[in-house]
């Protein structure tokens, strides 16, 4: 399945009334990859899962399934399934009818279909609930017949838009297991529309965070997370501290920056730069240690303790160091608890030097919302 289920975006837009929901795109989904699409509202995720979809026609560029360009070819013909947000099941229908519609459209005898739907509800492991209708179930099992209704057309790629956001937050964290497990079973491509960092991380393959129309960067979760592209990335993901300095010097690939109030930075991996420039990196808040006396003034920040929060397996201390944005330590409990903080204190954050990334992209906004 994995060629045919491969899909190519390339330089594609989508305008609408002028602007541009979905700015020269270019993507590329493996065949068989769980992909997560992130942003903020309104950055253009759903407009690109529905050119996908073919609910939307691009304005210009292509899209390509399994090697084969789709960008003309109708919803129905491109073997793709969309699974709507809000499920869409017939309300007087039977879920087997429910499920068994798109093939009854497709003009398969009412045993065939009956059958198939009985094998994709038991595959949703609903089977004991076939002859019931939608206001009969729970949520969790309304999202399931949704997505026995979008599989058993046996699509090559299954598109979900945000899938979860109807359920609370323990369906919501069974139902994503319940996803990844199909997912892999099924062996074909899922592209998920999701606003939940945690949802992407743990769901993808390929993580897409996307801002004001364009793909801001795509890669695995773990590189996302730990190598973020841009000040933008690291921000939306989270889990970072976004700091700022001017290269000094460069030598053995690694730069010196020093920030405006003269602390000292050692950046890895930085041969791109050099003497003069601007250069913003960042650093993991679970890397952080705090001290009460400066160990050493390099790779440190300085601040005064402005809140702090138990968070079970350890504490979130937040620090006002003078600069436009908090500096955020996640202190492992067993840390944390022997040498305390309290609000008002002044303390060192320390991490090690080759902790620090420096973030290529120019993005720089917090990741808010575009309406
Ligand atoms: P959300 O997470 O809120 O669903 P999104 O990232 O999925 O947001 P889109 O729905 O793709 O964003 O919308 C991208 C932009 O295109 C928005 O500014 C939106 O208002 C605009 N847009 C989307 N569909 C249409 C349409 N049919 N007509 C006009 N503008 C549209």
């Amino acid at each position: 399945m994995s060629d045919q289920s491969r899909i190519d975006i390339q330089n594609v837009t989508k305008t609408f009334g002028g602007i541009n929901a979905v700015s020269e795109v270019d993507l590329s989904i493996e065949g068989g990859a769980y992909c997560c699409m992130i942003g903020p509202s309104g950055c253009g995720k759903t407009t690109l899962l529905r050119m996908i979809a073919g609910h939307e026609t691009p304005t210009s560029g292509t899209i390509s399934i399994g090697g084969q360009d789709v960008t003309s070819l109708k919803t129905g013909s491109r073997g793709t399934a969309l699974m709507f947000q809000n499920y869409a099941l017939f309300p007087h229908l039977t879920i087997t009818d429910n499920v068994a519609f798109s093939l009854k459209v497709r003009g398969q005898s009412a045993d065939a279909r009956r059958e198939a739907a009985r094998e994709m509800l038991d595959r949703v492991q609903l089977l004991h609930l076939a002859n019931r209708v939608p206001s009969e179930l729970s949520g969790g099992q309304q999202q399931r017949v949704a997505l026995a209704r979008a599989l058993i057309t046996n699509p090559k790629v299954l598109l979900l838009d945000e899938p979860l956001s109807a359920l609370d937050e323990f369906l919501r964290l069974r139902m994503r297991v319940e996803l990844k497990r199909l997912q892999s079973d099924l062996g074909i491509t899922f592209v998920h529309v999701t606003h939940t960092q945690p949802e992407a991380i743990a769901l993808a393959d390929q993580v897409v965070v996307m801002d004001h129309g364009v793909i801001e960067q795509a890669a695995s979760p773990r590189e996302i997370y730990n190598k973020p592209h841009s000040p933008y990335v690291a921000r939306f993901m989270g889990g970072q501290n976004v700091l700022g300095g001017t290269v000094e010097r460069v030598s053995d690939n690694t730069a010196i920056a020093l920030s405006p109030d003269g602390t000292r930075y050692d950046l890895p991996d930085a041969n791109d730069v050099k003497p003069g420039d601007k250069v913003r990196f960042s650093v993991r808040r679970d890397r952080i240690s705090l001290a009460d006396k400066a160990q050493d003034a390099s790779n440190s920040a300085f601040g005064q303790v402005t809140n702090i929060e138990y968070q079970g397996t350890f504490v979130k201390v937040s620090l006002d160091t003078g600069q436009r944005e908090e500096f955020i330590a996640y202190v492992d409990d067993e840390e944390y608890f022997a040498a305390p903080k309290e609000v008002g204190q002044k303390v060192y954050a320390t991490w090690k030097p080759h902790l620090n990334h420096l973030l290529r992209g120019t993005n720089d906004s917090a990741g808010m919302p575009h309406e």
